[in-house]
């Protein structure tokens, strides 16, 4: 008898990226990847899909696992961002870099900080260990925070739009 068993070896999830200034989100897949060590976006997305670029005042080099320095260059620029995946929310910084057809890693000491809970042989990942400083956003009271941002937004525009003696 012969079967094929397709194994997962990697895992990828589909998460959130919200931008900081003005709440535009875009998903995206990241790929946990325990052998890079921080969280990663990758330059020319980055660019792309405008997200605030900080430069670094002392880059960062990119080590390989083995202690070598990457090829693909020092780290020059960093992006922070809001990242939902499911209901789990978290501020997010992420070194930018070149990473060809990959957008996001998330490595290491992100896996080791949030430990995933990861069922291999459904390929579904749960956040159920997550330290308290993540956020869980249940869909309803995201609605509600939208709405709020919405109306504040609004009384700024009514404020602009009157003028300053009324
Ligand atoms: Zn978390």
């Amino acid at each position: 008898m012969r079967y094929t068993l397709q194994l997962l070896r990697e895992v990828w999830i589909k998460v959130g990226l919200e931008k900081l200034e003005n709440y535009k989100g875009v998903a995206v897949r990241a790929l946990l990847d325990s052998r890079a060590m921080g969280l990663f976006m990758d330059m020319t997305f980055a660019k792309e899909k405008r997200f605030k670029m900080e430069k670094l005042k002392k880059s960062l080099l990119v080590r390989n696992v083995n202690g070598t320095v990457n090829a693909g260059g020092a780290i020059m620029h960093q992006v922070e961002c809001n990242m939902f995946f499911k209901e789990h929310v978290e501020r997010a910084r992420m070194d930018v870099c070149n990473l060809g057809k990959t957008v996001v890693i998330l490595g290491i000491l992100w896996l080791a900080a949030h430990s995933p809970e990861i069922d291999w042989e459904k390929r579904e990942v749960k956040m159920t260990r997550c330290p308290p400083i993540c956020g869980k956003k249940k869909q309803e009271e995201g609605k509600k925070e939208v709405k709020k941002v919405e109306k504040d937004k609004d009384k700024e525009i009514l404020k602009r739009l009157v003028p300053k003696r009324f």
